[in-house]
């Protein structure tokens, strides 16, 4: 009689830091996470620094533009 074996396996949450187990991959959709709620604040982390990367640095010609007053007409 061959007793089949049930191989837990463990992974520790990246987020949170809460080590939990699981049989397989169905059982642990959220893998390495421990839950869905911690992947979703791991996105959001990744996703801030994204903007933060892709923030454009603005050079400060920006204020500097001068005002195109000249050409238009003098609204009062
Ligand atoms: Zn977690």
């Amino acid at each position: 009689m061959i007793r089949r074996h049930v191989t837990m396996h463990t992974g520790e949450c990246p987020t949170c830091g809460e080590s939990f187990s699981y049989r397989d991959r169905e059982e642990a959709p959220n893998r390495p996470f421990c839950s869905r709620r911690c992947r979703e604040i791991d996105l959001g982390k990744w996703l801030n620094e994204e903007y933060r990367v892709c923030d454009p640095v603005r050079p400060n010609d920006d204020h500097l533009v001068p005002p195109e007053t000249d050409d238009a007409e003098p609204v009062e």
